[in-house]
């Protein structure tokens, strides 16, 4: 076939026979939707690269589930994003509380302080200046530590009376 320009600009062949099979038959979208199962279990086929459900053997739209698996993630994503900004403002609660103890050191309270201001989001370089794991062990060390020390100090304490009890005992 020529164009005006005298070029061939393409070729077109007839079918070879009306009678010819089509070679792909297409199952409207609409009828296979009623199809689709309702399970949310998948057998991956290595050898035929099908995807077929677990239960009832309805071959599934691999893209279908990807896309589903996707937003399933995303969501768990923003949970888990969720849970660790609780978990974070109550670790910075924990450290303003441990400030305030009469047995909280000076070096700690440095420590605690410093913790807390590197508590920040810093969007330009996409990352907290300290992470909340970091915060956590921090936080938790010198919780331990100051729990420590106050109980020495109500032992002490508690020692100290049973002590006085016994001389009054004695006395009597
Ligand atoms: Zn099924």
């Amino acid at each position: 076939m020529s164009g005006d320009s005298g070029e061939v600009v393409g070729k077109i062949v007839a079918p070879e026979s009306q009678e010819d099979p089509p070679t792909f038959e297409i199952v409207p979208a609409h009828e296979r939707d009623q199809a689709a199962c309702q399970h949310h279990r998948y057998l991956l086929d290595e050898k035929w690269r099908t995807v077929k459900c677990r239960e009832c053997g309805e071959p599934v739209d691999p893209f279908a589930i990807l896309i589903r698996r996707a937003e399933w993630e995303r969501s768990w994503e923003y949970r888990a994003k969720g849970f660790e900004k609780y978990r974070r403002k109550m670790l910075i609660e924990a450290a303003r509380r441990l400030i305030r103890l009469r047995d909280t050191g000076d070096s700690e309270i440095e420590e605690l302080k410093s913790a807390i201001e590197r508590s920040h989001y810093y969007p330009h370089d996409g990352k907290w200046g300290i992470t909340t794991d970091d915060l956590a062990v921090i936080v938790r060390k010198i919780e331990s530590a100051v729990e420590e020390r106050r109980s020495e100090k109500r032992k002490v304490k508690r020692d100290k009376r049973n002590a006085l009890n016994l001389g009054c005992r004695r006395a009597q």
